[in-house]
């Protein structure tokens, strides 16, 4: 058994085996934070994992995506969007805790080795957001999978999405643009998926380019 410091938590803990064994890695966290991380078990739309309320026949945010957007090949959230996951998300981009970036990819790394694609791409920032933060938030978290991945993917700096209603940002403009080649089949890697118009509008963008596959991979569903 070996003493380990936990990258969430900071505190110092005995490694369990169980925990080593389902990564087959070093360990990063200890088991008290990796119990944290929850995707309830509850009815869901079938293709953007949204919970559905009991009397919910269809996915209303699918049905709306569908007249704007063609839709997604396949949208995979690791886990809910909760407390939990959201300070995480939260320290890692605003109090810029770089370290968390091994969590992420220690989580999602599985995911991408299983799923099937001809070119991983991470969500992109701004130059701006990278500037402020001092690092690409997606991009290194993909880094750490070590799994190679390609950046042709550009977005351009935009108002901030919370401050504006669902139609301003309807008309707002699409901000993805590519730079380079781009493969048939892409996977795209991305923290929240909240309405899905991010992913949709990067996947226009893609598949302007020929594109004829766009499956998203995020790690919390809200
Ligand atoms: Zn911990
Ligand atoms: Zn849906």
């Amino acid at each position: 058994m070996d003493q380990v410091i936990c990258l969430i938590c900071l505190k110092e803990y005995i490694e369990e085996l169980s925990f080593r064994t389902y990564f087959s890695q070093e360990p990063i966290m200890c088991d008290d934070c990796s119990r944290k991380f929850n995707y309830e078990q509850v009815r869901r739309c079938s293709h953007c994992n949204k919970k559905l309320l009991p009397d919910e026949e269809s996915c209303i945010d699918c049905l709306f995506m569908k007249e704007l957007f063609l839709p997604l090949d396949d949208i995979i959230c690791l886990y809910d969007y909760d407390d939990w996951t959201r300070q995480l998300i939260y320290k890692y981009k605003f109090r810029k805790d770089i370290v968390l970036a091994e969590v992420f990819a220690r989580f999602f790394k599985p995911h991408i080795k299983r799923l099937d694609y001809d070119m991983v791409i991470p969500l992109p920032s701004s130059s701006e957001k990278i500037h402020e933060r001092g690092f690409d938030h997606m991009a290194e978290v993909v880094k750490r999978t070590g799994i190679t991945f390609q950046t042709p993917l550009k977005t351009k700096h935009r108002a901030k999405q919370a401050g504006l209603t669902k139609v301003e940002r309807l008309k707002d403009s699409n901000p993805f643009y590519i730079e380079g080649e781009i493969a048939k089949r892409v996977l795209l890697i991305d923290d929240i998926y909240t309405t899905g118009l991010t992913v949709h509008r990067a996947a226009e963008v893609l598949r302007n380019e020929n594109v004829t596959e766009v499956k998203v991979l995020t790690f919390a569903r809200v």
